[in-house]
């Protein structure tokens, strides 16, 4: 390979973009609103797609609605490196979450572009559909949609025919925008951390070891709605007791257990929920998450024998419905040594860390090569109008972005088929 200069992107112009984009949907308080399909997404989608010709690349839509912005490269026969993340928001949002990996990929691409590089692969720069709700886009590309439409409606009612058609896509044709190794060779995605662990520990940079999988689960507790005055303890089947159990069970769990799962009851609903009245009936919700599926399926077994035994204990009945199981994703190990080696060569710090938070590279690391990096976000807020990464950081990140996609040119020109992990 012959050696490339050493590049590397124009901080100001990438946080001008930044800011430009947080425009569109800007809210009283500083945070944005951009929810997907909605008239700011689709002013937002121009501008992007604007740029992404600028800066020298074919843009077109897939049936999902993704917007693909494609800078040929010295091989347009060879299978594409994509980057790329949303730029749709939830209704209070911040202006790096998902925005930032977007722009970071055209910014790579007006580096090399202005600098007359033109790699082996194509690069590809990728703005996934709705991220935020459904992963509607992410999910078409790694054909991963099992659902029929009425669970992709939006809560106002309107279908998501309707939506893909208003954004360019279509919904009879979505298996057209299922996308494979021989076609995208890896994804790496460049996201805001949206938590505090690189902030508490002082690192630049995050090298993600892959995305946690996540299962919920809706737990009904059954007992006995008597007269609070009249039932002597010793009669009462309370299923307000036996949830509280079952609280502390899932929380001990997830602390006592060697690991680095995360188990959270954060829904309760006591019925009939009057204060003379012994609980006849609560409902919980529990979210758990864990790189490893082994692991989780490990918890959800502890989980099980647990709440039998508070059943039994508090004269109750427990049962447990999984209402959600995404899998993990785990990065690719070149992929994360090549981040890695990026971040040693750029004498930037490095700490390896889960992505206890769902992306789009979590749907495309099912098919291709996935890696991810993170920069800090200042006090672990996201998803806050408060999101707040430097100028500085953003740049790190983008740099580390572009070294990476100039490392994996070679591996991949060289062997280009590696094996998936
Ligand atoms: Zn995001």
């Amino acid at each position: 390979m012959a050696v490339l200069p050493m590049l590397s992107v124009n901080c100001d112009r990438l946080n001008r973009s930044l800011f430009q984009l947080a425009e569109i949907g800007k809210l009283p308080n500083g945070g944005v609103c951009r929810l997907a399909f909605s008239t700011e997404d689709m002013l937002a989608r121009q501008l992007v797609q604007s740029w992404m010709v600028e800066a020298g690349m074919t843009v077109r839509m897939d049936a999902a609605g993704n917007i693909i912005g494609r800078y040929g490269g010295r091989s347009d026969r060879a299978a594409a490196l994509a980057t790329g993340s949303h730029i749709d928001t939830v209704p209070v949002g911040g202006r790096y979450d998902g925005c930032l990996g977007v722009l970071a990929g055209i910014e790579m691409v007006r580096v090399l572009n202005e600098n007359d590089v033109r790699l082996y692969h194509p690069i590809e720069v990728i703005v996934f559909t709705d991220e935020e709700r459904s992963v509607i886009g992410a999910k078409a590309m790694a054909g991963e949609i099992k659902e029929g439409p009425d669970y992709y409606a939006r809560l106002d009612g309107t279908s998501i025919q309707t939506c893909l058609q208003k954004i360019g896509g279509d919904w009879s044709n979505l298996a057209a925008a299922k996308r494979d190794r021989a076609r995208v060779a890896a994804f790496v995605e460049l996201h805001v951390e949206q938590g505090g662990v690189l902030e508490h520990e002082g690192a630049a940079i995050g090298v993600v070891d892959g995305i946690v999988g996540q299962y919920r689960f809706a737990v009904t507790v059954t007992g006995r709605m008597n007269h609070a005055g009249t039932t002597p303890m010793h009669l009462r089947k309370d299923a307000l007791v036996a949830a509280a159990q079952v609280v502390l069970a899932v929380n001990s769990i997830a602390v006592n257990t060697p690991g680095e799962q995360v188990a959270t009851v954060g829904f309760i609903e006591a019925s009939p929920n009057a204060t003379n009245t012994v609980p006849g009936k609560v409902d919980l919700r529990i979210d758990l998450r864990d790189l490893s599926q082994a692991h989780l399926e490990s918890l959800v077994t502890l989980m099980k024998g647990e709440f039998a035994a508070i059943a039994a204990t508090t004269h109750t009945q427990i049962e447990m419905r999984e209402t959600l199981h995404i899998l993990p994703t785990l990065a690719a190990p070149h992929v994360k040594d090549t981040i890695q080696k990026a971040c040693e060569s750029a004498g930037l710090s490095y700490l390896h860390l889960p992505s206890r938070a769902g992306h789009d590279a979590q749907e495309m690391g099912r098919f291709t090569d996935m890696g991810m990096i993170f920069v800090p976000s200042q006090d672990g807020l996201s998803h806050s109008q408060d999101e707040y990464t430097s100028p500085e950081q953003c740049a790190q990140g983008a740099n580390i972005l572009l070294q990476t996609f100039l490392a994996l040119d070679g591996q991949y020109a060289i062997r280009p088929t590696l094996p998936s992990p």
